[in-house]
C-alpha cells in the first residue's frame, strides 16, 4: 500500500532571467523511503529542494508534506509544516550561529516549538548527540571548535531531534574529506533506518547517491529525465545522459555488481 509523504506537482521556478531553473517537476516520496536527486551543477537540484522546504517561492506547482499544503499553509498549520520538515545543508557552519554553543543550537528548535521542559530538552539533546556519535560534553563546544564532520553530525542531530516527518539534505557531505564523507553517509543511512525517516538527498555525486537512495531521480536542465529504483538506474539506465553519468564514475563505483549498498537490515 502506498503511503505518500512528499507530493510535488508541476513544480516550476523561473528566476527573473534565463531558462527555468526547475521546470514542471512532479514526484512522490513514500514513507520510509530515501529519494536521491542527482545531476550536474546548475541542473536545479537546490532550487527544487528549497521550494519543497518553503525557502524559495515556486512560480507554479504545489508541494504537500504529510497531507499539508506547504505553500498554502498558515497559522498553526504552517508551524506543523515547519516542524515536520528539517534540512541539512552542505555547510553547517553557515547555518549555525557561531556565538551559540552546540547545546544552545540543539535546544533552539525545541524552544521555538515549545517541545518539553528544560529537563526534557537536556535529555533529548543528550540522546541526539549519542545517536550521531558525539560525546555529551559537545554541548559546551562552539561550532568553530568542531571539525567539518563533527559539525555535520550536529546538523543531523538538530534535524532528527525534532522527530520530523521528512529530512531534506542538500549536498550534506560534499564539503567533507572522502573518509569523513563515508562516515557521515553511514551515519545518515543508520539513522534513516532506525527512525524510518523519509528523506530527499541531493548530490551531484552519483556514488554518494547510490549509497543512500532507494530511488533516484536524475535532473538535467531543470527537469527530471529519469526516475527509478536505485538498483534499476545503476544496472540499466534508460536515458543516455544517465548512462554517461554512470560511465564517468571512477571504476569501483561503475559496475553495479561491484558496488554494493551497505547492509540496511531487514
Ligand atoms: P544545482 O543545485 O543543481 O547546482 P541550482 O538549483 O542551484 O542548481 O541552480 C539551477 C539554475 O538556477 C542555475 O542555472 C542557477 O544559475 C540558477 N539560479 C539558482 N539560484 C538563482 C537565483 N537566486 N537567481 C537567479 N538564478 C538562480
Ligand atoms: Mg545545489
Amino acid at each position: 500500500m502506498s503511503d505518500t509523504i512528499i507530493s510535488v506537482t508541476g513544480l516550476t521556478k523561473a528566476f527573473s532571467r534565463g531558462a527555468k531553473a526547475v521546470n514542471d517537476v512532479t514526484l512522490a516520496v513514500e514513507r520510509g523511503e530515501t529519494l536521491g536527486i542527482v545531476g550536474e551543477s546548475g541542473s536545479g537540484k537546490s532550487t527544487l529542494l528549497r521550494m519543497i522546504l518553503r525557502l524559495i517561492r515556486p512560480t507554479a506547482g504545489t508541494v504537500a508534506i504529510d497531507g499539508r499544503d506547504v505553500w498554502g499553509a498558515s497559522g498553526s498549520d504552517l508551524k506543523g509544516v515547519r516542524r515536520g520538515m528539517q534540512a541539512i545543508f552542505q555547510d553547517p557552519a553557515s547555518s549555525f550561529n557561531p556565538r551559540q554553543s552546540i547545546g544552545a543550537i540543539l535546544a533552539a528548535p525545541l524552544e521555538v516549538h515549545s517541545i518539553g521542559d528544560k529537563a526534557a530538552r537536556i535529555r533529548m539533546i543528550g540522546e541526539a548527540l549519542e545517536r550521531v556519535g558525539l560525546p555529551a560534553a559537545t554541548v559546551t563546544r562552539f561550532p568553530h571548535q568542531l571539525s567539518g564532520g563533527q559539525r555535520q553530525r550536529v546538523a543531523i542531530a538538530r534535524a532528527v531531534i525534532m522527530k520530523p516527518a521528512v529530512v531534506l539534505a542538500d549536498e550534506p557531505t560534499s564539503a567533507l574529506d572522502v573518509s569523513v564523507q563515508a562516515q557521515v553517509l553511514k551515519l545518515f543511512s543508520e539513522i534513516k533506518r532506525d527512525l524510518n525517516l523519509t528523506s530527499v538527498f541531493v548530490s551531484h555525486n552519483l556514488a554518494v547517491i547510490r549509497q543512500v537512495s532507494d530511488r533516484v531521480a536524475v535532473m538535467r536542465l531543470g527537469e527530471i529525465i529519469e526516475l527509478d529504483t536505485a538498483d534499476r538506474i545503476f544496472a540499466s539506465p534508460r536515458n543516455d545522459y544517465t548512462r554517461a553519468l554512470i560511465d564517468a564514475l571512477p571504476d569501483p563505483f561503475r559496475h553495479f555488481h561491484s558496488f554494493k549498498k551497505p547492509e540496511t537490515g531487514p
